[in-house]
C-alpha cells in the first residue's frame, strides 16, 4: 500500500488549503495518509491536521523551529519520512518548499519532481505528469526510485470533505541548530493584503493600465472582490508593481477559481502562471490580444471606462 506524507503548509500559525488538497489526493488513489506538521505552537492545529484526512500526525514543535530554515525543517521532514516509511512525500508549492524538497530527496536518496499535477501508481512504479517549457509539453515521468519526494503544482487538487482520518499524534524532537545558515529574523510583506497563492480571486494588472493611477484604480476592483492583487512582468519591471506580485514563468503559478487580468495582452510566459485558473475574465483593448484564447469571458474596451462599470455592477450585486 503506497505511503503519502504530506508537509503540512503553515503560514504564521495558520494552515494553508494546499495540506488539505494534498491529503485528499492521496486518499483518493486509497494511500496511507500521514501529515508532518513543524514550528512553534502549533498543537492546536493538530484537529485541524485530522479533519484534513491525516491518519498520523508528526509533530515538530519547538521555539528553535519558529522561523523556517531549510536545514532544521528538513531533517524534521526526513525524520518523520523515515519513521512512517513514507514512498511518496508531497510538498504544496510555496518558496519553502523549493528549497525543502532537493534537500529531503537527497537525504532519502529519492527521486525529486516539481510542479507535478498529477502522480499515478501501479504496484510499486510510480509516474508523475508535469507540464514544461511554460507548459509546451505535458511530460509523464516514471520514477526509477522506491520514493519519490514531490511538489504538487498550485491548484493541482481538489479538497474533498468528508475525509476526517484519524488522531494518532507522534511527537518529533527538535533537531539540532543548523549553524551553516542561522535564520534570525523574517522580514515579511507587511501589506495585509491577500496573499496570490492563496486567494480564490485574482485580479492582475498590466501595461495596458499605463502609470499609478492606472494600477490604484484596478486596485480599487481587486479590493472591491476581495481577491489577491497581481500583475504581469511589464509592470513590475517598469517599477509599479513589488517584483512577489508577478504572475507568470518566473513569477508566481497561481490556480484561483477566478483569474480577471486587466491590460494584460496574455504572453506565454504569463499564461504558464494563471492558465490553471478555473474562470479567466479578460479586459482588453485589442480583440486580438492573445489573453482572449484562454479566456471563458472576454470584455474588448477600455480598461479605463470597463472598470469603473465592473466596480459599480459588482457593488450593486454584493449589496
Ligand atoms: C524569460 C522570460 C520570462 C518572463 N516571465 C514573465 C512572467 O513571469 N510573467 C509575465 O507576466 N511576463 C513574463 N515575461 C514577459 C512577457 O513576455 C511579456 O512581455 C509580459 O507578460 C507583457 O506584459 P503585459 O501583458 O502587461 O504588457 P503588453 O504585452 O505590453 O500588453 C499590454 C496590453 O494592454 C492592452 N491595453 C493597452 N491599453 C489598454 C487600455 N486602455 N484598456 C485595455 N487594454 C489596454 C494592450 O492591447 C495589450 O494587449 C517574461 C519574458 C521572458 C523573456
Amino acid at each position: 500500500m503506497a505511503k503519502v506524507l504530506v508537509i503540512a503548509d503553515i503560514k504564521q500559525g495558520v494552515l494553508k488549503g494546499s495540506t488539505a488538497e494534498l491529503l485528499s489526493k492521496a486518499k483518493s488513489i486509497g494511500a496511507e495518509t500521514a501529515v508532518v506538521a513543524i514550528g512553534c505552537n502549533i498543537n492546536m492545529l493538530i484537529p485541524n491536521l485530522v479533519s484534513a484526512g491525516s491518519d498520523t500526525q508528526y509533530v515538530a514543535d519547538d521555539p528553535g523551529l519558529e522561523l523556517f530554515s531549510a536545514g532544521p525543517y528538513a531533517s524534521c521532514v526526513v525524520d518523520a519520512a523515515k519513521k512512517f516509511d513514507a514512498n511518496l512525500i508531497w510538498f504544496g508549492f510555496s518558496e519553502n518548499s523549493k528549497a525543502l524538497a532537493p534537500r529531503v530527496a537527497a537525504r532519502l536518496d529519492a527521486a525529486c519532481a516539481t510542479e507535478i499535477t498529477d502522480v499515478m501508481l501501479s504496484g510499486d512504479q510510480i509516474e508523475v505528469i508535469r507540464p514544461a517549457i511554460t507548459n509546451k509539453v505535458i511530460q509523464r515521468v516514471k520514477v526509477n526510485t522506491k520514493k519519490l519526494v514531490a511538489v504538487v503544482r498550485a491548484g493541482a487538487f481538489e479538497a474533498t470533505k468528508g475525509i476526517a482520518g484519524t488522531e494518532n499524534v507522534v511527537k518529533l524532537s527538535p533537531p539540532e541548530q543548523d549553524l551553516k545558515a542561522l535564520i534570525k529574523k523574517i522580514l515579511t510583506d507587511a501589506s495585509g493584503e491577500i496573499d496570490l497563492a492563496d486567494a480564490d480571486i485574482v485580479v492582475s494588472v498590466g501595461r495596458g493600465a499605463k502609470d499609478l493611477a492606472g494600477v490604484n484604480l484596478v486596485k480599487e476592483l481587486a479590493t472591491d472582490l476581495k481577491a489577491g492583487f497581481g500583475s504581469s512582468r511589464a509592470m513590475v519591471d517598469a517599477g509599479l508593481m513589488a517584483h512577489n506580485k508577478q504572475v507568470g514563468q518566473t513569477g508566481k503559478i497561481v490556480a484561483p477559481t477566478l483569474y480577471v487580468a486587466i491590460g494584460i495582452s496574455g504572453a506565454i510566459q504569463h499564461l504558464a502562471g494563471m492558465n490553471g485558473s478555473k474562470v479567466i475574465l479578460a479586459v482588453n483593448k485589442d480583440p486580438e490580444a492573445p489573453i482572449f484564447n484562454v479566456a471563458d469571458y472576454g470584455i474588448v474596451g477600455d480598461l479605463f471606462e470597463v472598470v469603473p462599470i465592473l466596480r459599480e455592477e459588482i457593488k450593486k450585486i454584493r449589496h
